[in-house]
């Protein structure tokens, strides 16, 4: 049970002060759904604005304040473009107010023609006018107060201002208890770091380092605490030691020989199962290394031994396709191999769902339905889990507990987490590595190509196509909405089809899933050529027979992300190109991590690239989901705090491995905050 200490942080932001149903989606789009969210929602940066007595006082870019008369409302043609409030200077010099969406009714009531107003707001140039874009205030009077004020700037989405979240913020302030330290004393003594509750505060008045540092450190803390806790618990839980005789693997007939690591690898597997301790195991292995067959092998020697076992895959379009590999590659074992996903429904699901229960259906692929409460195994004994970064911890865990005793775990991976990640993400799994490509790969032929050239690369397509090979189209998710991102795939979709006709088939999010299924299956199976599609094809997905790759607005993915995607090619004995499509316009590091994607095909270097090139210096920068488990600690923070943070996990665990102790209950605190309370939950009394 969460100590009541931490309800009110806990509360529904519907319980905060002007927060109706209008509001709440814009606040769900953040993950701001409770109080909590609220508080850790901390400013990405902050702003301190120069009061300017008129505009050419002022240079583009900057922060001003600045007193205007509006002399004009224009509202767009079309409903989607912006309403612009053409205003004067003391100076007379003109400027735009520019409003997009919903914004333009705040627009009409703050800006009347003709009434002088101070308005504060980044100055820009859109073209051969000066604007500003949804200024942050507009006050009738006392403009001058505006001045070296230094506010926060919160990340936003559609429908949200930026008074408008600090409003909430400070609400959600107001609630925040003062909380038992969890830290270890001399620690937050070495590093002169203020309580929870006031880096909290601080953090949200301005730049304060210490306090950042302080909540990110908080926030790895809970992280390492949590998986030593499981770790721990695992290690008391009971197994099935499985020992496979060979005899279906003896009638595997792959149509390759295993490499050397893959060989290894399976020794290492074969190993853990025979324990009674669960196993707890990463592979981790780049795009192509060919982790489906370890992953088989392992499931039979579960088999053998007369046991089930489960492939988790993070995907519907994955998990569809692993079922069919595997129903292949293991049909002349006469394993039973079957498959129960979110839309398996009716006579089809009850016959699984009984053969599960029977133990007749021995390996069984899905999505996380395989888990659901009505799901029941006879003797599950393995769990792997695909494209494991995927998957949140608790998510892991929550399958840990199907079964009476604790199922061995194979987590895979094809993303290449450098050391300090690892740790972050995995504490000490022991890990397996496909350090070996199946031979006979060719490298990708990776070129950039600026987007003025689309013509010649849609000939390109088509060339590709007569002579009878496929290739995919990956159109980026970048804006707000995916909504946006859909119509931007559909757009570019519909001109695609002109040229090809039925060859093109579009994949995106918001298909229903029978579209989804329909549209991979023709790809799959050859009677489409061209795949156009959003990320939705990142994971997994293997049609040996495609060869080109064409990624669109290819500087807006992260470079682990570009890697997965071209990895959906080479994946046979024939060429591959993939064309990293680029705007007009890059930034020096876009630039450079471009070429780098044209220079390496090695997964741990980009991902250790990718890295360095986003920078540990942005303290406050954006991130990317996905690539952490963490929401305030930047990579910098990792790199510089987490091994302390686990080493204080480590003496906390030593000491009070039941967290009873002072210290411990205010660790229990720390686990339930940061929502790692499954670790609370392998304790007694948690
Ligand atoms: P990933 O590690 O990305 O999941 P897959 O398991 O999908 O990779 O394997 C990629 C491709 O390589 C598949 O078509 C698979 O059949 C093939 N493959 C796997 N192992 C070998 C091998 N030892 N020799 C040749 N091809 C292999
Ligand atoms: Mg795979």
């Amino acid at each position: 049970m969460r100590p009541e200490l931490l309800n009110p942080l806990f509360a529904e932001v519907e319980a905060l002060d002007g927060v109706g149903p209008k509001l709440k989606k814009p606040l769900t789009k953040l993950g701001l759904e409770r109080a909590r969210d609220v508080v850790f929602h901390l400013p990405e940066r902050f702003v301190s604005r120069r009061a300017v007595a008129n505009i050419d006082a002022a240079g583009e870019g900057e922060q001003i304040v600045v007193a205007l008369t509006p002399v004009e409302h224009r509202a767009s043609r079309n409903s989607r473009g912006p309403y612009r409030v053409l205003a004067r200077d003391a100076a007379g010099n003109a400027i735009a107010l520019t409003y997009f969406g919903r914004a333009s009714y705040t627009a009409k009531k703050q800006l009347p023609v003709g009434a002088k107003r101070w308005v504060a707001g980044k100055l820009e140039r859109y073209g051969d006018m000066l604007q500003i874009v949804h200024p942050d205030h507009v006050l009738e009077e006392g403009g001058a107060s505006l001045e070296h004020l230094t506010e926060p700037v919160y990340r936003l989405s559609e429908g949200l201002t930026q008074p408008m979240v600090a409003k909430l913020v400070a609400q959600a302030l107001e609630r925040t208890p003062e909380l038992p330290e969890w830290i270890e004393p001399g620690e937050v003594d070495r590093e002169k770091w203020p309580s929870w509750r006031d880096a909290i505060l601080l953090a949200h008045r301005g730049e304060h380092p210490a306090a950042r540092d302080r909540l990110a450190y908080d926030e790895m803390l809970a992280n390492s605490l949590a998986l030593m806790l499981v770790r721990a618990d695992n290690r008391r839980r009971q197994g099935t030691p499985l020992r496979g005789d060979g005899r279906l693997r003896a009638k595997l007939a792959l149509p390759f020989p295993l490499t050397g690591a893959q060989q290894r690898s399976i020794a290492e597997i074969e190993g853990d199962l025979a324990q009674t301790a669960p196993m707890l195991r990463l592979l981790q292995g780049d795009v192509g290394a060919g982790k489906t067959v370890v992953a088989l092998e392992a499931m039979l020697i579960a088999v053998e031994a007369g046991a089930q076992a489960a492939l988790l895959a993070p995907t519907e379009i994955l998990a569809r396709q692993h079922f069919e590999t595997l129903r292949r590659m293991a049909a002349p074992t006469g394993a039973r191999v079957e498959i129960l996903t979110g839309r398996d429904k009716g006579r089809a699901r009850e016959a699984v769902l009984m053969g599960l229960l029977d133990g007749s259906v021995e390996i069984l692929v899905g999505t996380h339905a395989i888990f659901q409460d009505q799901v029941a195994y006879r003797n599950l004994a393995l769990v792997a889990i695909d494209e494991q970064h995927r998957f949140g911890v608790s998510q892991r865990l929550m399958l840990a507990g199907k079964g009476k005793r604790a199922p061995h775990v194979l987590a895979m991976t094809a993303t290449p987490i450098p050391r300090t990640l690892q740790l972050a993400q995995y504490g000490e799994l022991d890990v397996s590595k496909l350090d070996e490509m199946p031979p006979g790969r060719q490298p990708i032929d990776t070129r950039v190509v600026g987007i003025e050239r689309m013509d010649e690369v849609v000939a390109g397509v088509a060339r590709h196509l007569e002579s009878g090979r496929q290739a995919y189209w990956v159109c980026p998710m970048v804006r707000d909405s995916e909504a946006d991102d859909t119509a931007a795939a559909e757009a570019r979709f519909a001109g695609l089809q002109q040229r090809f006709g039925a060859d093109a088939v579009l994949v995106h999010g918001q298909l229903s899933p029978e579209l989804k299924d329909a549209a991979m299956e023709r790809f799959a199976s050859g009677h489409a050529k061209l795949l156009v599609a959003t990320t939705v094809i990142e994971v997994g997905v293997d049609v040996p027979g495609a060869t080109l790759m064409v990624i669109e607005q290819a500087e807006r993915f992260g470079l682990a992300q570009l890697h997965q995607l071209r990895g959906r090619v080479g994946r046979g004995a024939a060429k591959s190109v993939c064309l990293l499509l680029r705007s007009a316009t890059l930034s020096e590091t876009a630039r450079e991590r471009l070429a780098l994607m044209r220079e390496t095909q090695d997964g741990f270097r980009l991902a250790e690239e990718d890295l360095r090139l986003r920078g540990g210096g942005e303290l406050l920068g954006t991130r990317q989901s996905g690539d952490t488990p963490f929401q305030i600690a930047n990579i910098d923070q990792i790199s510089r705090l987490l091994p302390i943070a686990y080493d204080d996990s480590r003496l906390l665990m030593e000491r009070d491995g039941g967290l009873a102790g002072a210290r411990g209950e205010a660790a229990r605190l720390l686990l339930y905050l940061f929502e790692r309370d499954f670790g609370v939950r392998t304790l007694r009394g948690g």
